[in-house]
């Protein structure tokens, strides 16, 4: 009996003699024991079905992925907003079939071969492949409510909403389209700034969609930026910031640059609320923040109000 436990044993340990003597080395060998413990409890996990339930971040409640997806994914118990793709946003905003999305299978150029940990154009294919998009933008002419607006929505799951030649371009015939159809614009915007792959390419969009906006607005004509969190640096800083009305989902992330990058250049501590949505609406920044489920009912008033004295206006 004892010589067959103890074959057993030395295969576990190895083919090393001293392991007879396990007293000693005991305590080293729990801790190596309590590790895979660990993943143990992580496997547990995996044992509630995928795709199924959602943890809230905020007040960690498990939601139902199916009352979620009702709710516009919208936490029912405290309202936090998750992501939400560019598809489901569009359709929880525009009337049925009236959304024409322009420019859909335009994609992007490697024209700086870019190389990191991986090519840019296998990260393209990787992006495309996942989401079904294919860059970080849907734009198009549709219906919200009465008003027929030029509708951009972004999309953070594609390279983290990034903004390169392809959302540039397609945002700026967007707009070019709705100064020539004398439509308002709503962009829905989600970015985490220029896309770093397209270098300058990307960087130069700030200005084409900042002047393709001023000819919009040259005609009197309305845009509404909606931001989602999170917005940041490049698109912050062009188009989404240049709104006649400024919306904001609650809780989002809105800034320039990361909290700690200003930190370590300001040197000075950070007020609390920094960077959030709510924070930016008292200082000035932001006209009102819209729950997403009010936001399609407060698109048509605010459309209603500023077509409405475009119209007087051209009475008169
Ligand atoms: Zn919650």
């Amino acid at each position: 009996m004892d010589t067959t436990s103890f074959t057993k044993k030395s295969l576990g340990v190895g083919t090393v003699e001293p392991a007879l003597t396990p007293p000693s080395v005991d305590t080293a060998q729990t801790t190596f024991n309590k590790k895979p413990k660990v993943g143990a409890g992580k496997s547990k996990k995996r044992d509630i079905p995928e795709g199924l339930w959602t943890k809230c971040p905020t007040c960690e409640a498990m939601i139902f992925d199916k009352e979620l997806d009702e709710n516009l994914k919208v936490c029912p118990k405290c309202g936090h907003h998750f992501p939400i793709g560019s598809r489901e946003r569009i359709h929880s905003l525009v009337e049925t079939c009236t959304f024409e999305e322009m420019d859909a299978g335009m994609t992007s150029v490697d024209m700086l071969r870019f190389k990191g940990a991986s090519t840019y154009k296998s990260k393209l294919e990787e992006y495309q492949k996942n989401t079904t998009l294919k860059d970080a933008v849907v734009t198009g002419p549709g219906k919200i409510g009465p008003h027929r607006v030029a509708l951009g929505v972004m999309d953070f799951s594609f390279l983290g909403g990034s903004m390169g030649s392809v959302v540039g371009e397609k945002l700026t015939r967007l707009i070019e389209r709705a100064t020539e159809k004398e439509l308002p614009v709503v962009i829905i915007s989600t970015s985490g700034g220029a896309r770093m792959y397209e270098g300058m390419f990307s960087l130069m969009q700030m200005a084409k969609t900042s002047a393709a906006l001023a000819y919009h607005a040259q005609r009197r004509l309305p845009f509404i930026s909606v931001l989602t969190h999170p917005t940041t640096a490049g698109v912050m800083a062009s188009y989404a910031t240049l709104g006649d009305l400024i919306l904001a989902e609650p809780g989002a992330m809105i800034g320039f640059a990361g909290p700690r990058v200003i930190k370590d250049t300001t040197q000075a501590e950070l007020p609390p609320g920094f960077q959030t949505a709510e924070f930016l609406l008292n200082h000035g920044l932001i006209d009102a923040i819209v729950p997403r489920r009010e936001m399609k009912g407060r698109l048509i008033g605010y459309l209603d109000f500023l077509t409405a004295v475009k119209k007087a206006a051209a009475i008169a």
